[in-house]
């Protein structure tokens, strides 16, 4: 099969759909990869580097939608690249379409079939494709908390973990799944002292074995919550509801009670956040102070770190694009449940429920 890569082309998104190594493993299998030139600039894959594996390097990203079949990113297609596609395209990437209608009908108009990494599942019903970015954000929550503590960003000036003689940080995680088990790795690692919190008694099992005591586990009521921020340094909400908002664990009031100079970073902000006072902030304006808290709530953290996101996002999507490209879309989901759980819109049709039922199309 023909597997395109256009350089993705939304605001300061740096990744890139398929790294060297995957069009390599792409190419063995007797595909052919097509790359529009510098796409994999941003994060250090020179057009060189693919050119070394086999893969052919085009000029623009209209040369790639016209010369490939199936096409791989990672953000959702814009105006202009859902115009290129047509009923001959199998496009593969993040779509989010529940609150997007103009990309749906942008796609369902140009024929093609859409698969999103957020909706295939895998066998414990969980969604492989979304969990890299999860690991990625969850790591990543403590080295900004741990910044954010620093006086200079307006934190309380503490070390996470201390030094001899001096107590190490407080860090409480709201969450104890994928993103929250990441940042409890990353806090323990440092040496805070580390309090993940959970509302599934199954999930906070798991933890105390996975730790050792080397993080505590709390069941996660309001009570607990409000107790265990009024003590806390940094605070991780890393909750999720599926499908739905998160909820919200620390109000105004709680807030401020708590010390000042005290960090929330707030990972579930893309559901709308668990802290009341959270908003959305970008990279280059990451945190705001409200009560003497400084809150991080950056929507799209692993794009920060564009090179680990790209790499770890490859290593979940490879193994889905190349049964694609082996088998063909359609026999590919066929042979799969798990992919055919990804198929959002196909042949001018709205194929997965939630979206449809949200927007208001039929669901085929
Ligand atoms: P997950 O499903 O693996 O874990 C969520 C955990 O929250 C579950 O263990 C669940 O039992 C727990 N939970 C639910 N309600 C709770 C409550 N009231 N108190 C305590 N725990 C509760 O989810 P995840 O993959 O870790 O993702 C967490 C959030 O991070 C999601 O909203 C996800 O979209 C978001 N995310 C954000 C970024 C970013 O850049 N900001 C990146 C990746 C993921």
């Amino acid at each position: 099969m023909r597997v395109g890569v256009p350089r993705e082309i939304k605001v300061h998104e740096y990744r890139v759909g398929l790294t060297p190594a995957g069009a390599a493993e792409l190419v063995q299998a007797g595909h052919e990869v097509f790359v529009e030139t510098k796409a994999g600039d941003g994060v250090g894959f020179a057009d060189s580097a693919y050119e070394a594996v086999g893969a052919k390097i085009l000029p623009d990203a209209a040369a790639v939608f016209k010369t490939a079949e199936l096409i791989v990113k990672v953000k959702e297609p814009q105006p202009i690249e859902y115009a290129r596609l047509t009923p001959d395209h199998t496009l593969f990437t993040y779509l989010h379409l529940a609150p997007d209608p103009e990309q749906t009908k942008g796609l369902m108009d140009s024929g093609c079939i859409a698969i999103a990494y957020e909706t295939v599942t895998d066998n414990e019903g969980r969604l492989p494709l979304l969990k890299p970015m999860s690991e990625v954000a969850g790591r990543m929550s403590i080295q900004v908390g741990a910044t954010a503590l620093e006086k200079s960003h307006g934190g309380r000036g503490m070390l996470l973990g201390g030094v001899p003689g001096v107590q190490p940080a407080k860090v409480v995680i709201l969450g104890g799944g994928v993103s929250g088990t990441h940042a409890a790795e990353m806090a323990v690692g440092m040496r805070a002292d580390v309090t993940i919190f959970d509302r599934s008694i199954k999930r906070l099992a798991e933890l105390d074995t996975q730790f050792q005591g080397r993080a505590k586990t709390a069941f996660s009521t309001a009570a607990a919550v409000e107790e265990a921020i009024i003590g806390a340094d940094l605070v991780i909400g890393a909750v999720l509801i599926p499908g739905a908002a998160a909820p919200k664990l620390v109000t105004r009031e709680m807030l401020k009670k708590m010390k000042d100079g005290a960090v929330l970073v707030d990972i579930a902000i893309d559901q709308g956040g668990c802290f009341e006072t959270s908003k959305p902030t970008t990279h280059q304006s990451p945190t705001f102070i409200v009560d003497g808290v400084v809150h991080y709530c950056v929507a799209n953290m692993p794009g920060a770190v564009a090179r680990t996101s790209t790499i770890a996002l490859t290593n979940a999507t490879l193994p889905f694009t190349l049964a694609i490209a082996n088998k063909g879309a359609k026999k590919a989901m066929n042979d799969d449940p798990h992919l055919a759980r990804g198929l959002n819109v196909a042949e001018g049709h709205v194929t997965y429920e939630p979206v449809a039922r949200d927007l208001g199309h039929k669901y085929v």
